[in-house]
């Protein structure tokens, strides 16, 4: 569904988080301090590799004004392969999410895609096998 060029561009831009060293919990958004921790905490930088699995959702009907073009709309609750959850948009049509469905975050500001008009940029995610 997207370009070859992009495909190859977007593994560039990973999801950053952190993890803990001392008790091998990851968290994203990253954190200084590791709250089970606290000063044994021992954090590190780490790539996550954006996959996932849609635990909830949400179809959000009411866009803002400069988003009409987008609705209805999917948020998700997302809980990554390494353990965080997250709460992101999920680009797809509403009648195609499910609980359980395994999803890839995507990256940055890439442009339109044609046929729903959705522009992309920080952090979403789409369904996995339609990327894969
Ligand atoms: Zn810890």
């Amino acid at each position: 569904m997207l370009p070859r060029f992009w495909r190859k561009i977007k593994y560039r831009y990973n999801l950053v988080g952190t993890y803990c060293e001392n008790c091998g919990t990851y968290y994203y958004p990253p954190r200084n301090l590791c709250p089970k921790c606290r000063r044994k905490s021992r954090i590190k930088e780490v790539q996550l590799s954006g996959k996932g699995k849609v635990i909830s959702y949400s179809i959000v009907h009411d866009a803002p004004e400069n988003f009409k073009m987008m609705k209805p709309y999917v948020v998700a609750l997302i809980q990554l392969d390494e353990g965080p959850v997250i709460t992101s948009q999920l680009v797809c049509k509403p009648e195609e999410v499910k609980i359980g469905m395994r999803v890839k975050a995507i990256f940055r500001k890439y442009g339109e895609e044609g046929e729903s008009g959705i522009i992309y940029y920080g952090t979403k995610f789409v369904p996995d096998e339609k990327i894969s």
